[in-house]
């Protein structure tokens, strides 16, 4: 079996397609979904993401307040700053880029955005929505994911899904929305993590592997079973001297083994990645409905 390749950028520029022309039709009635970014210092990295996010607004019509901050801006400036958007009725997403840098407390800032404006789905009043099942923000990349599977024809209700990885912003969040009721729901799941005992046993039950670790080759084809459906969440560098940047982008999952037994997996770049800015988007569209009392 070779599998097919579920293409992340595809799905991503579909569901991107679908929010322009919901956007469209908010202008129609006056109103501009707004994204409010936050982003301290200059780490290369951060910067290159907070960028990646920008453009994707402005590309579908969000529109974005840009803000950066100094290296060395204090715990009161920044919480300042994100009280006055939390105020703002222009912005209805509120973005502060992690990590931040060392001396500024990140759990306090977190709590200080609005519920209501946290499209990262990181505050715990979201958190806690989404475990009792009530209306939430989705964290970005977990329902990135979903969108993937759902979109791929695969089958969630009733499939057993395997998670590699427990954090607080992918696996942990992962295994909720599978389980929970409901339409992107109705799984099976295991979740496994670096004290769990042979992976592979797990793995090798499941019709949905999700690799989520952060380390390459943590899933490979001898712990998935013929015809499973492999996600690969992870993004690694590794060193390469054959690339001009000297390193390549791997997941973690050995992708050319496990294609030849899955019947479905995600490539790495260009599977879950583009999602995950997607997905933000989704977020901050849907805050300016909720804002404005509109049914999606
Ligand atoms: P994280 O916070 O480091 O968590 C990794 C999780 O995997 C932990 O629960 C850890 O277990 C578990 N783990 C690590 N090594 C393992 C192993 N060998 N066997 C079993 N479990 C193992 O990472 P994260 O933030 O969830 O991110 C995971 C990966 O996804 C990273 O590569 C990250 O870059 C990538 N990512 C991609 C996107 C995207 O947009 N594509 C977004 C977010 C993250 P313990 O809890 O026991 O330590």
């Amino acid at each position: 079996m070779s599998a097919k390749i579920i293409d992340g950028k595809e799905i991503a520029r579909q569901i991107r397609d679908e929010l322009a022309g919901e956007i469209r039709k908010l202008k129609e009635k006056g109103i501009v979904p707004g994204l409010g970014v936050i982003l301290v210092g200059d780490d290369p990295a951060s910067r290159s993401y907070v960028t990646a996010k920008e453009r994707a607004c402005h590309e579908i019509g969000i529109f974005s307040d840009d803000n950066r901050l100094p290296a060395n801006a204090s715990q009161t400036e920044l919480l300042a700053l994100i009280r006055k958007m939390n105020e703002d009725p222009r912005i209805n997403g509120i973005l502060v880029q992690l990590p931040l840098p060392r001396h500024l407390n990140e759990s306090e800032v977190l709590l200080a955005i609005d519920p209501d404006k946290d499209v990262d789905g990181f505050h715990p009043t979201n958190v806690g929505r989404m475990v009792v099942g009530e209306k939430a923000f989705l964290p970005c990349t977990p329902h990135g994911v979903l969108q993937m599977l759902v979109r791929s024809g695969v089958k969630i209700e009733g499939a057993h899904a395997v998670i590699v990885g427990r954090s607080n912003i992918v696996g942990k969040p992962l295994a909720n929305m599978l389980m929970a009721k409901g339409k992107m729901g109705n799984a099976t799941v295991t979740v496994c993590h670096t004290k769990t005992k042979d992976i592979g046993y797990f793995t090798r039950q499941a019709d949905i592997v999700i690799a989520a670790a952060g380390r390459p080759n943590t899933v490979t084809p001898d712990m998935i079973r013929e015809g499973a459906v492999v996600i690969d969440v992870g993004v690694n560098r590794i060193e390469d001297a054959t690339k001009k940047a000297g390193f390549s982008l791997v997941g973690d999952a050995d992708f050319d083994g496990c294609k030849a037994k899955a019947s479905m997996i995600t490539p790495v770049p260009g599977g879950v990645g583009p999602m995950t800015i997607t997905m933000l988007l989704y977020n901050t569209v849907e805050s300016a409905r909720r804002a404005n009392r509109i049914q999606s």
